[in-house]
């Protein structure tokens, strides 16, 4: 026969859009509607319910930018309806196509009862089925007027990402207010027709299956008299019924939903109004629960979890019992679905500690897998601490972003720095907002990398981002394609009964070793610096604090600020979020996350504070206190004493107008343009840089890439560049032993102050930026030749490649470091440190005269315009240091130097450690007393270096038991017997915890 298929699918698509969804509600009448708009922030539900109204018409604008209007509809089920399906259809001006991006509401009882969201994609509340007639509807809605950030034309700068500078323009038209007869059979006509029409242009244009699709799909649009839809939508679907009803063959693919809801904490809007977003979600998904049996739904982030127990709960009511009934599913086992790259060590085991430990204390579950659908990249550190949470399996979708190179595998086992595997998924539906639609569900069978050795994969099913969630929609598709030939299978499942069957049929899956880098969003390493720098300030100050409270603690007998310090890592924890410490939200958030550092540096220093007086008592010693986890100036790690004198730096002028600063260590140059010129290791006898190049170099660049201004810089960003060598002034500083170099550029300036501190030439950096969509690097170009280099990532370190042989590493042209980067020849190395920066980029070029110049360059500063039109504009201040000769060991020892300044109080007697470690590849990265309360000190400690460690570790206090524990200092094994001396062994970067009775 002829080839009439692109007629028929044509064919379907006008009628689908034309005919059959308009008779999805083929009667109704319209709602009286009435509104109160609240005049600033969000009110309590009770205030909101309780407030004057005033009449507004459909069609009427409404909604200021993040506004809350309150509306009340109230309407008369008509007699003639009775025994009908009736649902009130509540379409606030919604585009269906960004459900979580722009208006959306929570209808209530007038009673505060929650009913469900209203999104795009959810305009719909049941009024009855089937209805007597006659019954009186009252609705309340608390609609958010959240503008759109990022729409058709993406990425433009807009002033609408903050309330402070969004005006107060309506964004919306109220659409429709309506009591309407709801026609399930046309509903589930256009499902069938969907489902038939979505896989038909999936299968090969030549397959039998296809084309009895096409010509079922024919006869059932035969059967529908287009002026009659509602009374032959019947007769169409059964002739359907066949082909819909064809089994799947026996090698289908298996998908595993599982209902679900990316919802980021913060984004295109702010935290306050995540916390109604996730109301909103949750009040949606338990009522699809109550609707459909099969139907599970999962949600992470503990935080989310505790912002409906703590603000909305008559919605945390129902999803208690939904989680009860196994079907609203607790998943993944942190505290914010976090980014993974640059929260340091203590903070990332944390999310964990406290994302699980709120699921266990909640509901009993204590879950094995990690979700983590969206986050920007997986540092190598990452498997350990998972295990060492107690859990061992990853899912993630976004490294399905990359842009250079397709990763290899579906399901694999991850294995990280210290030799830890952990099993991951990566969903093949390339989506965490999977809807069911056929050809999300193809492309997942041909994509999954597995196939052939195993058959299952996860995807993620519902409207995600700004919320939304699963659908009625997306159940009744998955319901057709539970057994559907020509297409892969989809059952209903939890996260873990995923898992389960996927470790099952694959037990020996292929292995992939060191971070998963993602070849996209690069630049988040580097924009919006002050969040950077208040994340890393408050973890180095969370450290301190735990450690002289858990020391005045046992030492002094003060009380242990337990609460403070869970309500601020937990802070803390919130605003390492994806899309907050990463750079990526709006004006809103960082405004917002400046103002929270600043009052938790506050209240940090103030708990240090008090607790050093407690342990220093007054007295007349300049008794310095020394966090660090090694000894310094004669000072113990974790004690105070006073402090030897440092190494005095003589300062002599150039002739060029620049200094020369020597200490004996080292000889530092410093030209006329106030670079350095020369910086020469005084012990190895070397000189650190190429012969003829500067380095503490900053280098301007233009940064306009293609899409993501905040996210992303393109690669091409260095084909230009300017140097900025020209100096105002280069003087001694006022600081004896310093350099001070001041420049101007664009509308900007920096000052600069070069230093030395024993075997460190130390460049405190002082920026006013002003620019647009321009990167600043800060160039350090050294006379090393080296494969490869280390960066320090959370409990360790791991290597790149210096040189861009193969596409894997050419993509990696910026990449993240913690608080160092080290690079070495056998017998001699250099590192650079930094107290809050992540961002780098490491480049090599040979030399006229054979030798190699491996160049590192910090990333200082960005200036993209969205979301945040004024990113980074304003005063930063850095650190950083350059360390001739350093071994890996003294980058470790010098970073944790630099990001953790000496205190220095007046107090009768030094105070010793409350444990010490004798051997400096071990580093303690946390003192602090147990969770629980009891007094337990609990001690945390790995092996840094990328050895083995055989050392000792003593306690300063007499001790009753020595257990190991897991991260949320839960035992591993029987206690040991007590004893002051520990001895422990360490492989290389094993990560221990120890909890040390009292
Ligand atoms: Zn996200």
């Amino acid at each position: 026969m002829h080839d009439d298929r692109t007629l028929v699918e044509a064919r379907l698509k006008r009628v689908l859009d034309e005919r059959l969804r308009p008779a999805v509600y083929p009667e109704s009448v319209p709602m009286d509607v009435r509104v109160w708009t609240a005049p600033g922030e969000p009110v309590p539900v009770a205030e909101g319910l309780a407030a004057p109204t005033e009449p507004i018409a459909v069609g009427a604008a409404w909604g200021a930018p993040w506004a809350t209007s309150w509306f009340t509809v109230t309407g008369t089920v008509p007699h003639a309806w009775t025994g009908r399906t009736v649902e009130a259809v509540l379409d606030l001006g919604f585009d269906e196509n960004m459900p979580g991006f722009q208006c959306e509401g929570l209808v209530y009882l007038p009673d505060g009862t929650p009913v469900k969201g209203l999104n795009p994609r959810n305009q719909w509340v049941r009024v009855g089925a089937p209805v007597t007639g006659g019954e009186q509807v009252e609705l309340r809605i608390e609609a958010a007027s959240n503008p759109v950030v990022l729409d058709y034309k993406p990425f433009v700068p807009t002033l609408l990402g903050d309330k402070e500078t969004a005006g107060s323009e309506p964004q919306y038209r109220l659409a429709r207010m309506d009591l309407a007869v709801f026609d399930e059979t046309v509903w589930n006509l256009i499902l069938d027709l969907e489902v038939a029409g979505e896989l038909m242009h999936e299968l090969p244009a030549d397959s039998g299956r296809r084309a009895e699709l096409t010509r079922a799909v024919d006869r059932a649009l035969d059967a529908i008299d287009l002026q009659d839809v509602n009374a032959t939508a019947g007769a169409a679907r059964a002739e359907l019924t066949g082909v819909l009803s064809a089994p799947a063959v026996p090698s289908a693919h298996r998908i595993s939903a599982v209902g679900h809801a990316h919802i980021d904490s913060a984004w295109l809007w702010p935290l306050r109004e995540t916390v109604r977003k996730v109301a909103r979600t949750a009040s949606n998904m338990t009522a699809l629960l109550a609707d459909e049996p099969e139907f599970v739904f999962a949600m992470s982030q503990a935080q989310q979890w505790a912002w409906i127990k703590e603000h909305r709960p008559e919605v945390w009511a129902k999803v208690t019992k939904a989680v009860a009934a196994g079907r609203f599913v607790p998943t993944g086992g942190m505290w914010v679905e976090s980014d993974t790259n640059m929260p340091g060590s203590e903070a990332m085991a944390r999310q964990f500690v406290h994302g699980k430990r709120f699921f266990i204390d909640e509901f009993g579950v204590d879950n094995e897998e990690v979700w983590l659908p969206d986050t920007f990249g997986f540092a190598a550190g990452l498997p350990q601490i998972i295990k060492a949470a107690g859990s061992k399996r990853l899912l993630t979708q976004k490294i399905s972003w990359s842009r250079t190179n397709t990763f290899p595998h579906h399901t694999f086992l991850w294995e990280g720095i210290d030799g830890t595997r952990v099993f991951t998924h990566f969903p093949p539906v390339d989506t965490y907002n999977c809807s069911m639609n056929g050809r999300e569900i193809a492309h997942a069978a041909r994509n999954f990398k597995d196939k052939g050795v195993a058959r299952h994969s996860l995807a993620p099913t519902g409207w995600g981002d700004g919320g939304g969630g699963t659908t009625r929609e997306m159940v009744a598709k998955a319901a057709r394609l539970r057994d559907l030939e020509g297409s892969a299978t989809v059952t209903w499942e939890t996260p873990a009964g995923f898992f389960a069957k996927a470790e099952a049929e694959y037990p020996d899956p292929p292995v992939w070793v060191g971070e998963l880098y993602l070849e996209l969003h690069r630049a988040t390493l580097t924009s919006q610096a002050k969040t950077k720098q208040g994340n890393r300030r408050s973890e180095s100050l969370l450290r301190e604090a735990e450690l002289w409270a858990a020391t005045a603690a046992v030492r002094a007998g003060a009380p242990y600020p337990y609460e403070q310090l869970d309500r601020i890592w937990k802070t803390v924890l919130l605003h390492q979020f994806h899309d907050i410490l990463p750079g990526s939200s709006i004006a809103w958030v960082h405004r917002e996350a400046r103002a929270t550092y600043a009052a938790l540096a506050d209240e940090l220093t103030g708990l240090i504070d008090d607790a050093q007086r407690a342990l220093a008592v007054d007295g007349p010693h300049e008794l310095v206190f020394n966090a660090a986890p090694h000894a310094r100036d004669g000072v113990p790690a974790g004690g105070a004493a006073p402090a030897a004198p440092g190494t005095p730096t003589a300062v002599e002028p150039r002739e060029d107008g620049g200094f020369v600063l020597d200490n004996g260590l080292l000889r530092v140059e410093v030209d006329g343009r106030g670079l350095i010129v020369s910086a020469y290791d005084q012990r190895a006898r070397r000189e650190t840089l190429p012969p003829g190049q500067a380095a503490n170099l900053l280098q301007l660049h233009q940064d306009f890439p293609n899409m993501w201004d905040a996210w992303d810089v393109d690669e091409f960003y260095r084909n230009t560049v300017a140097d900025l060598t020209a100096a105002d002034e280069v003087t001694d500083g006022e600081r004896p032993g310093s350099v001070r170099v001041t420049r101007s550029f664009g509308g900007s300036s920096v000052t600069q102050v070069i230093s030395l501190d024993g075997r460190r030439v130390d460049i405190a950096t002082e920026v006013d930026w002003h620019e647009t969509e321009k990167f600043l690097k800060l160039a350090f170009p050294l006379d090393v030749r080296a494969e490869r280099y280390a960066a320090e990532s959370q409990y360790g370190h791991a290597y790149r490649a210096t040189h861009t042989n193969t596409s894997w590493e050419a993509a990696k042209f910026e990449a993240c470091n913690h608080k160092f980067v080290h690079l070495e020849e056998p017998g001699w190395g250099v590192a650079v440190v930094n107290d809050s920066t992540y961002g780098h980029d490491v480049t090599r070029t040979v030399r006229e005269d054979g030798g190699t110049t491996t160049t590192l360059r910090v990333s200082l500063l960005r200036a993209p315009r969205f979301p945040d039109p004024e990113t980074d504009q304003g005063r930063h201040t850095f650190r950083h240091a350059l360390l001739p000769g350093a071994t890996i060991g003294d980058a470790v020892r010098e970073g944790w130097f630099l990001n953790l300044p000496e205190r220095v109080l007046s107090g009768a007697a030094e105070v010793a450690p409350l444990v010490t470690v004798d051997d400096d590849a071990v580093v303690i990265t946390a003192v602090k007393l147990a969770d629980d309360g009891s007094g337990d000190v609990v001690v945390r400690f790995h092996e840094s270096r990328g050895g083995r460690a055989a050392a000792t570790l003593t306690a300063g206090f007499p001790v009753t038991s020595v257990t190991v524990t897991d991260l949320l200092e839960r035992p591993l094994a029987e206690p040991e017997r007590p004893g002051r001396s520990i001895p422990v062994t360490l492989r290389p970067f094993e990560l221990v915890t120890l909890r040390l009775g009292r």
